[in-house]
């Protein structure tokens, strides 16, 4: 065991099941690990550098804003968040954005603005949000609470109320909770990343998002790892042809940088007035110009290029030896393997090729930008240790 590793385990908190692997550079879809090899990233950090590691455009961005303002908190204008907030809204039709720094953040944002909606239209009983089972939506208690998945909350109770989860497809489920109280807002993820990459029946999409706008609640589309490009279109709703009123984001959207933020459409655009919400670092000059520079690159080609490399990726992985179903969108793609996934990616990491897992799958979240050599070495790699 390295140095680091022996601090890190003396020192740092438990609560991450870290692979036996020591980071120290990187550049675009390589990294060097403290053993001096060369490792193929599949997972950018978790969808978050998008363009690789330290991808040049935006290390030009970051340091040239370090250099001139790195934070002036959120009693004063700067330029980049307002940029990167006209960028959001001119690319989705949405009015307005909050800015945070994680993902848990732009959903606190989302559950908030759904709330105070629902409160002033439909009265104070109407605060209940629903989500859906197996769903993922962060590590705060009320991002915990929304979040679907039983293992995630047995030791944190009470958890935060006004949280029901329904089935993916379960409709009648939604009308009964509509029913009894109304509801003030519903969340989904369009493909449930940490829940194993499981994208949504496009069907069911359309029926909530025709409920939802029926009923008036706010639906919420929490984009944190399927935007910024990662499905293949610059959101994955679009993919659904849907329109939601409320689209949290993070990951992706900073390039490699902490950042959050909580675009608000037509119907909750004046929710948020002064007081009701905020953050010290939200807007953070530094993330937002490395977001400009990142989202100023999801254009029609790129995206074009992530459609490419995932078309490989299906072909390649369906039906391979010892791979029971791939799924996914764009480069989010679930790998179903028949030996335990966590098993296939440690052999995969002796072979010079970082994954991730998801449950109880192999998951794959390349940089948007793979070069196609690197990416057929990849998925090479992983064929071999799924045999
Ligand atoms: C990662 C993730 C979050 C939480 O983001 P953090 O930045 O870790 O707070 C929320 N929702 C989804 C869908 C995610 O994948």
């Amino acid at each position: 065991m390295s140095n680091t590793q022996t601090l890190d385990k003396t020192y740092i908190a438990n609560t991450y099941a870290r692979f036996p692997v020591e980071l120290v550079s990187g550049k675009g879809s390589l990294l060097k690990g403290a053993d001096g090899k060369d490792y193929i990233d599949m997972g950018s950090g978790i969808a978050v550098n998008g363009f690789g590691a330290a991808d040049d455009l935006w290390l030009k961005a970051v340091t040239d804003q370090l250099g001139k303002l790195p934070h002036s908190s959120n009693l004063y204008y700067t330029a980049p968040d307002a940029k990167l907030a006209e960028m959001l809204c001119q690319r989705t039709g949405m009015k307005r954005v909050f800015f945070g720094n994680s993902g848990a953040e732009a959903n606190e944002c989302a559950i908030k603005v759904a709330r105070k909606y629902s409160a002033e239209k439909k009265g104070p009983n109407c605060y209940t949000i629903v989500t859906l089972k197996n769903s993922f939506h962060g590590r705060t208690l009320a991002t915990l609470s929304a979040t679907g998945q039983d293992h995630y909350h047995e030791l944190y109770q009470p958890l935060v109320p006004g949280f029901e989860h329904i089935a993916p497809g379960d409709m009648d489920a939604l009308k009964a909770i509509d029913a009894k109280t109304p509801v003030a807002g519903i969340m989904i993820e369009c493909v449930q990343g940490e829940g194993g990459v499981v994208p949504l029946e496009a069907g069911f999409v359309h029926a909530l998002a025709d409920y939802a706008q029926a009923q008036d609640i706010p639906l919420v589309v929490d984009e944190v790892q399927t935007g910024n490009g990662r499905s293949g279109q610059l959101y994955a709703y679009m993919t659904f042809g849907i329109r939601p009123d409320i689209v949290s984001t993070a990951k992706g959207l900073g390039g490699g940088l902490p950042i959050g933020a909580c675009l608000m459409g037509e119907k909750v655009q004046d929710v948020l007035t002064p007081g009701d919400h905020g953050s010290t670092f939200g807007g953070n000059p530094v993330a937002c110009a490395g977001g400009v520079s990142i989202l100023s690159r999801i254009d029609d080609a790129l995206l074009e290029g992530v459609r490419q490399r995932s078309a490989y990726i299906f072909d390649q992985l369906t039906g391979a030896p010892g791979i029971e179903a791939v799924s996914g969108l764009g480069l989010m793609i679930g790998v179903k393997t028949v030996r335990p996934a966590r098993e296939v990616v440690m052999k995969c990491i002796e072979n010079g090729v970082l994954y991730l897992t998801a449950k109880d799958r192999v998951r794959l979240l390349p940089a948007l930008n793979i070069p196609m050599d690197l990416l057929e070495k990849a998925v090479a790699v992983l064929k071999e240790a799924c045999r």
